[in-house]
């Protein structure tokens, strides 16, 4: 197959998420509607095939287990001020992989103590909004992977 490699996301099969696990096809993920189809999960129309089968896609068990694989904390006077400009370039990168990229979702986005948090379902979109951010609006930026868990953690403060 010609077609791009994806990456090292899971190497390990006893992963639950692990997104080149195999299903039947098709397959129809009831909750993010993705359908897995020649072998990954595809943004594309419900099967009419009626032996279709149900699962949750890698994405949806991450979000139903709040177990998220990477996590942007944003925070500092700057990002404060800048707030909206900055988390539309997050929203911004997340619609952009999941063009190629259907698993690759943001969780969720919550505030607390003056720092944002943003989950993802995988450490590359993670990674790719801090560089995104990073790049359009300086800062300090700083990605940290865990030894012993498999999750990302990025930082990127900007204080003035
Ligand atoms: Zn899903």
């Amino acid at each position: 197959m010609g077609e791009e490699r994806r990456g090292d996301v899971g190497h390990e099969s006893k992963n639950p998420y692990y997104e080149g696990k195999k299903y039947k096809e098709p397959t129809f993920c009831p909750s993010c509607e993705l359908v897995y189809h020649e072998g990954r999960w595809v943004d594309t129309s419900k099967p009419e095939d009626k032996n279709a089968k149900e699962a949750l896609c890698p994405a949806c068990r991450r979000r139903r287990d709040k177990n998220p694989e990477g996590l942007v904390y944003l925070s500092g006077s700057y990002f404060d001020e800048h707030k909206e400009e900055i988390l539309h370039i997050a929203k911004n990168s997340a619609e952009r992989a999941k063009e190629t990229r259907p698993l690759q979702q943001i969780m969720w986005a919550e505030e607390e103590s003056e720092t944002l948090e943003l989950a993802t379902t995988n450490e590359h979109l993670a990674r790719r909004i801090g560089k995104a951010i990073a790049r359009a609006h300086d800062g300090d930026l700083e990605i940290k992977s865990g030894e012993s868990e498999r999750r990302v953690r990025v930082y990127w403060v900007r204080e003035d």
